[in-house]
């Protein structure tokens, strides 16, 4: 959507969580030009006669969040069904769950896996509404690996029909690397590879390390020729390594991490994006007794054990919630951030999920669609703000209840949501 070039919003009487400390600044004025902040303190005196004022009457003023692990076109629909519908349904569907993030206060995403380009789009065009895009297009995955969904007698008949819904299966280096090119060229910001055991996944156990060092290093040799970086799914110690070792930049979950793989991941300086995964109301309904649901609570107990070693060894860590396959699930997005108090202050919670995002989202190096600052608040950032009613720093559950705590969301300047009753239209 153009931007709203000449528009000027103001929040008087706001205190900011700007993203990079864990506390609220003194109150204070943020004006929004454009698509962008302008300047932060005394509002400027030039203001034109349509400028909106908003008076934030002592209210916290904060980044949009970030989710660095999607699935949008997964996050929705049963798995099933993603297996058994067309494209054409499965975007629509997404629409809605694009939709509905950004009024949970998530003004970007990186997506880790999925034909989502033309949800991006569509989004980027103003056609519907949704937050920024970071897509990884469809995740490469090795014949049997995570993300080799296809039927039984498929697999057996070699035919890859089905793969291109939940993964693009590629074998040998050389397919990688053409795999890897495709998904740049329809507009990958980085690239998503599938380097150990998953959950969801019919083939394979969660302790199998997936792809040689030579078909990581071909894809990572391919992304950096693009200037992006590699990420991986990988749960255990063996697979993390590996996939560290051959140059990948980010590891996705990381569960079963252990002490040595920790150490190896500071000395490289490899980002990894932990989910608070718990055996409680928010885990990925699997049916009880499948293998599935077996993995899951297997990988589940390694969360508390994964956070404590990034802690100990501080490591350079980002948040996703990694939805899949279920409404209620995705409405508790908010709600999974939140459960990170098990191990950070309210304050470095809302600061990994914002600055800290950021800078992971911005290994995408050239190929970030979005030029601009974003998860902070400073002059010249781009405006993606949450108006909060109360403060967030203390208390962390505001965040769990977006449709009555975010008064007011803005993403590129543009005002998505406003309940302030100041008695002016929402655009
Ligand atoms: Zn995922």
């Amino acid at each position: 959507m153009p931007a709203l070039a000449g528009s000027v919003t103001v929040f008087t009487n706001v205190r900011v969580f700007d993203g990079k400390a864990t506390t609220l600044s003194p109150p204070t004025t943020v004006t929004v030009r454009g698509n962008s902040i302008a300047a932060i303190g005394e509002a400027p005196v030039d203001l034109p006669a349509d400028a909106r004022v908003i008076d934030g009457a002592g209210r916290t003023l904060m980044p949009g969040l970030i989710d660095a692990h999607t699935h949008m076109i997964y996050t929705l629909p049963s798995q099933s069904r993603i297996l058994t519908r067309d494209l054409g349904y499965l975007n629509v569907v997404a629409t809605r769950a694009a939709h509905e993030m950004l009024l949970r206060g998530f003004t970007s995403v990186r997506d880790t896996g999925g034909p989502v380009f033309g949800l991006k789009q569509a989004i980027d065009e103003g056609v519907v509404s949704g937050p920024r895009i970071w897509p990884s297009g469809l995740s490469i995955s090795q014949t049997g690996g995570h993300g080799d969904f296809r039927m039984p007698n498929e697999v057996a008949a070699d035919d890859h029909g089905h793969a291109e819904m939940l993964g693009a299966v590629a074998d040998s280096p050389e397919e990688v690397q053409q795999e890897v090119r495709r998904q740049l060229a329809l507009g990958a910001t980085q690239i998503k590879l599938m380097a150990g055991g998953g959950v969801a996944s019919p083939f394979d156990p969660l302790d199998v390390t997936q792809y040689s060092p030579a078909e990581l290093r071909a894809a990572v040799e391919a992304a950096a020729n693009w200037d992006t970086y590699v990420t991986v799914h990988a749960y255990t110690p063996g697979a993390i390594r590996q996939a560290v070792e051959a140059g990948v930049k980010s590891v996705e979950h990381g569960h079963l991490i252990d002490e040595p793989t920790a150490q190896l991941m500071a000395a490289k300086g490899t980002w990894i994006v932990l989910q608070a995964f718990f055996d409680d109301e928010d885990a990925v309904p699997f049916p009880a007794g499948s293998a599935s649901r077996a993995k899951q609570l297997e990988m589940i107990k390694g969360t508390d054990n994964a956070y404590g070693l990034v802690k100990k060894h501080r490591l350079k860590l980002a948040w996703g919630s990694d939805t899949l396959f279920d409404p209620k699930l995705a409405s508790r997005q908010g709600g999974q951030l939140a459960k990170l108090a098990t191990w950070f202050t309210p304050g470095e919670v809302l600061r990994i999920a914002t600055g800290q995002n950021a800078e992971l989202l911005a290994m995408s190096g050239k190929r970030n669609p979005y030029p601009g600052r974003i998860g902070v608040v400073e002059a010249g950032a781009l405006a993606d703000l949450i108006l909060v009613d109360g403060d967030p720093t203390r208390d962390l559950a505001l965040i769990t209840t977006p449709e009555t705590s975010f008064l007011v969301i803005m993403k590129d300047g543009r005002i998505v949501k406003d309940i302030t009753g100041n008695g002016l239209p929402v655009r």
